[in-house]
């Protein structure tokens, strides 16, 4: 629901202040499914809320479950427009939740199949927050709820700077979701402008930067973005991002076979890594393990998986050279619900 709209309606609905609280927190903390299920507002408002206001943005089309627990849900704005997201089960019991930011994306990475689709446009605050709702919801029915929320889907966050933001503080508000800012996360393609007004911001959501290549030439090639924001540049703003704030910084490297997966990449990494202080001191990588998609055609993608012995001898380097990282584990891979692979069915399935 757009609590801007809501707030304008309660007012010409000639409704107390205290409606526009009850209701926020049956849509965000009780979790109710729709006007009608608020008990504690009356039925005639109920009513004229039906009538005037959508309670859902977007609408649930279809939901897909992976064998490893997880699920990718597509949805539809109500301009009609897909986007897609994804909840993560670990097995320690936290559930994660991967929302999309923008409807397509305007980066167009080369192994992305979001970027292939294009950009149609930004979402808004409820839009991002609705996706993590309906998980939610879902999660609720069995006892459990979302842990863990990062802005990794379509789109790149900082193109929509002010509605993720808007969108964060809706998740974290105490009286809302209070989803702890500790337990957000926001991944990059590398907006210099972005991670500077993030780093300034009074927060302590964390801060991803997809990395996926040690050398220009490499990252230009995977991530056009890179052409406007080189590593020259993009390195110097993250060491100050650390410096500043003082938290830790996932470095996202998605292993693509036989493209950035060789011992001299590891150590190009290394030596990337070295070259900052901050980063060095303050900084994990964390490598994710490419899955091929198919396009709407059911065509493989030009990019596959690295081999295991490629996979052990980049760990390898990275450990001998004392560089921080971990190995994601793939979530999802048999509905597309990995890295880079969300929207990779949404022509078919629309
Ligand atoms: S990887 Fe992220 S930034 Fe790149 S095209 Fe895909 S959604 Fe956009």
């Amino acid at each position: 629901m757009d609590l801007d709209k809501l707030q304008t309606t309660l007012e010409e609905l000639g409704q107390p202040a205290y409606r526009f609280k009850q209701i926020k927190l049956a849509m965000y903390r009780d979790l109710k499914e729709g006007f009608d299920a608020i008990e504690n507002i009356p039925i005639a408002l109920r009513q004229d809320l039906n009538r005037l206001l959508p309670f859902n943005e977007l609408i649930l089309k279809t939901e897909q479950k992976s064998l490893d627990g997880s699920g990718k849900n597509l949805f539809f704005t109500r301009d009609d427009l897909a986007i897609e997201s994804v909840l993560i089960k670990h097995g320690d019991g936290s559930r994660t939740v991967c929302v999309s930011t923008e409807a397509g994306c305007q980066i167009d990475c080369s192994f992305c199949a979001t970027g292939h689709l294009g950009f149609k446009r930004v979402l808004s605050p409820s839009e991002i927050a609705e996706q993590v709702l309906s998980f939610s919801r879902e999660l609720k029915a069995k006892g459990e709820k979302v842990t863990n929320v990062v802005f990794m889907g379509m789109g790149e966050p900082f193109l929509n700077y002010d509605n993720v933001k808007k969108a964060i503080l809706l998740l974290n508000d105490k009286d809302g979701f209070n989803l702890g800012q500790r337990r957000i996360s926001v991944s990059t393609s590398g907006i210099i402008p972005g991670i500077e007004r993030f780093g300034a911001e009074d927060w302590q959501i964390n801060l991803a930067i997809s990395l996926h290549a040690p050398d220009n030439a490499l990252r230009s090639r995977l991530m056009p973005i890179n052409k406007t924001y080189p590593l020259e540049k993009l390195m110097p703003a993250l060491d100050a991002y650390v410096a500043k704030n003082n938290r830790r910084l996932m470095i996202e490297y998605l292993l693509l076979g036989g493209i950035n997966d060789s011992p001299r990449q590891a150590d190009a990494l290394a030596d990337l890594i070295h070259a900052y202080g901050e980063i060095l001191r303050l900084s994990v990588v964390n490598l994710i393990i490419y899955n091929p998609t198919k396009d709407s055609d059911g065509h493989w993608d030009r990019f596959r998986s690295p081999s295991l012995a490629a996979l052990r001898a980049f760990e390898e380097i990275l450990t001998k050279r004392e560089i921080a990282w971990t190995r994601r584990a793939s979530f999802g891979s048999d509905i597309s619900g990995a890295c880079g692979q969300l929207a990779g069915e949404v022509n078919s399935t629309h």
